[in-house]
């Protein structure tokens, strides 16, 4: 027998989740954010849940062909546009829609031979200062863009810092507002966040949309997990990381487990090892007592998360009349058999991180299939 880890992408939960994003929107048409490698699932899984998206937003070019080879002849943008002027032909070829953060990127374009004409993003900063025009020379940015003949639409976006928390995106759509409101062109503001995070309706909340950005919430995480569960908005998990009990410890009381001894058994109890280590995607530093599913039951993990390895309380089980052992199925995230969910936004905050970094960071060496129900 194989060793038992694997991970599931969940085809319905990623239909039911984009209906549900779709449903909330301001904004009539959705990008679909699949970067990183369809955030750690795999475009190839994802592609078939979210075919019902309006166009695929990407990081890299390959990310892009690959989409094309699985057949999507839709819209496809480059979210940080392109990173040299040779990935303009491959835009041209397969048109690919891309953004445009830099004046560099419009010397490519102006210089770039094409008789396809490029579908632009052109990227306002409008506070959170990593890529982006700043407001003021936003309208030379694309009075530039707009004369060359290289260039069919220019459309206009922008990306919050801060759309994570109850009206955190005030301030940026003001700025956006202001320094574009006389340019023509679609519109694209909101990540996952600010389209479902609560904002007070009047005035500045909402300029109309086109073009929602949406990565996060279509995989099943919150956009803010200490406010609410993503359950809230009825999202479903997309990944299941699932592995099972290949040995058991009678540990007595006093005696340790693990790395560093650093949990001692507080009476005599029954340890569960676990086929799951740091070196498979599992967070190394979560605390003692992450939650975790044996049998689709909570349960805790104790001591410290090893390479391949870890350690669960199988003695609360056994409390609750639950018999587990080598065999038993162990969730760490996702979807248990019996259709319990344990949320990966609980394992990352037990770990101070987030979602995202947990489902890009799922090892390789972890077997992945895909999942109806
Ligand atoms: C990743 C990304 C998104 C999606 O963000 P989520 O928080 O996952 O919804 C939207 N816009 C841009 C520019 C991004 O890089």
């Amino acid at each position: 027998m194989t060793r038992p880890i694997q991970a599931f992408v969940d085809q319905n939960a990623l239909q039911n989740n984009l209906a549900e994003v779709k449903s909330r929107m301001l904004a009539s048409k959705i990008w679909s954010v699949v970067k990183a490698n369809g955030y750690g699932h795999g475009l190839s899984r994802i592609f078939e849940g979210l075919r019902g998206s309006d166009g695929f937003a990407v990081l890299e070019l390959n990310e892009a062909l690959t989409l094309r080879e699985l057949g999507w002849r839709g819209p496809i943008l480059l979210l940080e546009g392109v990173f040299d002027a040779r990935e303009l032909e491959e835009c041209s070829r397969h048109q690919l829609w891309h953004t445009v953060h830099n004046e560099t990127q419009i010397d490519w374009l102006s210089r770039h031979k094409t008789q396809q004409g490029h579908r632009i993003f052109l990227k306002m900063n409008s506070g959170m200062n990593r890529l982006g025009f700043k407001p003021h020379s936003f309208k030379s940015a694309w009075t530039r863009l707009n004369a060359l003949p290289q260039v069919d639409e220019i459309s206009l976006m922008t990306h919050f810092s801060d759309a994570d928390v109850p009206n955190g995106t005030q301030t940026a759509i003001k700025t956006f507002m202001q320094y574009s409101q006389d340019l023509s062109g679609e519109v694209s503001l909101s990540n996952s966040a600010a389209t479902l995070m609560p904002s007070k309706p009047p005035v500045l909340s909402a300029p109309s949309e086109d073009w929602a950005r949406v990565g996060i919430s279509l995989y099943g995480g919150s956009v803010n997990p200490s406010l609410f569960p993503a359950s809230h908005w009825n999202l479903e998990p997309v990944m299941t990381l699932q592995s099972q009990v290949i040995a058991t410890q009678a540990l007595k009381a006093g005696e340790h487990v693990g790395y560093g001894s650093i949990f001692q058994a507080p009476r005599d109890m029954l340890i569960g090892i676990v086929a799951c280590g740091y070196a498979d995607g599992y967070p190394r530093n979560v605390a003692s007592g992450a939650p975790v599913l044996v049998h689709g039951t909570r349960t805790q993990t104790v001591g410290r998360v090893s390479m391949d390895m870890m350690c669960v309380d199988l003695e609360q089980l056994r409390d609750q009349g639950i018999e587990s052992g080598v065999g038993s199925e162990v969730t760490l995230w996702g979807r248990a058999k019996n259709g319990t969910v344990l949320s990966i936004d609980e394992v990352a905050m037990s770990a101070q991180t987030i979602s995202y970094e947990l489902m890009c960071g799922l090892a390789t060496r972890v077997p992945v299939s895909t999942l109806e129900r």
